[in-house]
């Protein structure tokens, strides 16, 4: 019902930048190795996604837009292994609820894709069309039907930077993928298949290669990969933060302040150094459904995981940064 969507649309989709968000997330579950995002005018009259993943059949292609119908909970013991990002099964019910949507979707198998149009959650066409591999979401006028969060919406600068926030989030987190964003026209990122470092670089320039800091960390409860940035390139202002638990990304101040423990008596005052730290924990040893955007996470054993983290930063810096 249309109420219901676009209640949840609102938790669901907050900004362009949620709307991101979600379908790339889809297209990386898909299995994709090549996702374009093209945006225009900070995401507010479009945002398209392309990738060339696996694609729907006829029947998922429409039931994908109905609340929970494919939600990939079904069995209890998901909720504790949870292996692929998405898992709510409620992202493109509630993008199609607010806003202008076409997909276009097509399995490698099959001869003919899938061809959508879904406005405020009601279908306009439904069509077999002959189409490429993968899936196209394209999502128009977003809030089209709710002014006051249209209207709530910040300036195209700042929406544009929440939309490069996410983008870069999933890009770190999958260096195997090539990934593509176009806004207004023009190329902003271009990044082929890569490993972790190169990716980063990919996304900051080129002189980030030299101020990274190898840390590697094995344990029982976690293994620790990624960089620090020495502490002579520490900033005033926050730099490049990242944490991925098991391939996502996640904000832990409390990680963060493991990091800073390692850094201690490094960093001149008031600077903050980047890092880039991917962990890899047991899916059943943390927790990821205690926040609707799924960015926050609670670790059984936070305090053993602050402690390897700190110690392993520290001893990088300590190795190559003499
Ligand atoms: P969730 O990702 O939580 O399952 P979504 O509403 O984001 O919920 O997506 C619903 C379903 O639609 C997915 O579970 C998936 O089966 C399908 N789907 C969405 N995007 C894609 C895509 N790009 N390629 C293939 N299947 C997709
Ligand atoms: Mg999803």
């Amino acid at each position: 019902d249309h109420v219901a969507n676009q209640i949840a649309a609102g938790e669901v989709v907050q900004r362009p930048a949620s709307v991101v968000k979600e379908l790339l997330e889809n297209s990386v579950d898909a299995g994709s190795t090549d996702i374009k995002l093209i945006v225009k005018d900070a995401g507010k009259t479009l945002i398209q996604v392309i990738d060339n993943g696996k694609g729907m059949n006829v029947t998922d292609s429409r039931l994908c837009f109905e609340r929970h119908a494919t939600s990939k909970i079904r069995h209890a013991e998901d909720l504790f292994a949870l292996a692929t990002k998405g898992f709510r099964g409620e992202a493109l019910a509630s993008i199609a609820a607010i806003a202008h949507v076409e997909m276009k979707t097509k399995q490698e198998q099959e001869e003919l894709g899938t061809h959508i149009v879904i406005e405020g959650s009601k279908f306009v066409s439904q069509d077999v069309a002959v189409l490429p591999k993968g899936t196209s979401f394209s999502v128009k006028n977003l809030f089209f039907n709710i002014p006051a969060r249209r209207n709530f919406l910040k300036s195209d600068t700042v929406e544009f930077r929440h939309i490069v926030d996410e983008f870069e989030r999933v890009a770190l987190a999958h260096p195997n993928i090539s990934f593509v964003l176009y806004h207004n026209g023009s190329e902003m990122f271009n990044l082929p298949m890569a490993n972790q470092r190169q990716r980063i670089v990919g996304i900051f320039g080129g002189r980030t290669n030299e101020k990274l800091v190898p840390v590697n960390e094995s344990t029982e409860i976690v293994q620790i990969q990624g960089f620090a940035v020495k502490p002579e390139f520490a900033k005033k202002s926050r730099g490049e933060q990242f944490f991925f638990v098991n391939n996502r990304f996640i904000k832990s101040g409390y990680l963060h302040h493991a990091v800073m423990a390692a850094y201690e008596g490094l960093l001149k005052d008031g600077c903050q150094p980047g890092y880039f730290i991917y962990l890899e924990v047991p899916p059943n040893t943390i927790d990821i459904n205690i926040h609707p955007t799924k960015t926050e996470i609670k670790f059984d054993d936070e305090h053993a995981l602050y402690a390897i983290l700190r110690s392993s930063v520290k001893h990088s810096l300590g190795q190559f940064n003499v």
